[in-house]
């Protein structure tokens, strides 16, 4: 019983991890292994991390998701490319909360059983 919650609670850091990762525009298959692995520094990690950019075509560097313009040649985005991702990392911001409130809550009471039970 006790493995089970310990299992699930890895799990459910990978998970939530993967969410945040995609969220903020970062390989989620690659979090989901670093919250399986460091639990909750993993999700720390991802927490604190910025946001990734995208890649100007014309210099190569990274400027914001949310550029039109880039800061560092001056190449503008076109509109068709920097609108989707726009729309889809902003519906993406709000469900990770869910998940991560939720994940936590679950994870509260995990261990709250896990401490009665090896009481
Ligand atoms: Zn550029």
């Amino acid at each position: 019983m006790l493995e089970i919650l310990i299992f699930l609670e890895i799990i459910i850091m990978g998970i939530v991890c993967a969410i945040i990762a995609n969220g903020k525009g970062r390989n989620p298959t690659g979090w989901f292994f670093v919250g399986l692995l460091l639990n909750l520094i993993g999700l720390i990690m991802i927490a604190v991390l910025p946001r990734a950019g995208k890649k100007c075509p014309k210099c190569a560097e990274t400027v914001l998701q949310e550029a039109q313009k880039c800061r560092f040649c001056g190449y503008e985005f076109p509109a068709s490319i920097s609108n989707p991702p726009a729309t889809s990392t902003k519906t993406l911001d709000q469900i990770p909360l869910k998940y991560l409130i939720a994940a936590l809550v679950i994870i509260i009471i995990a261990k709250f059983i896990k401490y009665y039970l090896s009481k």
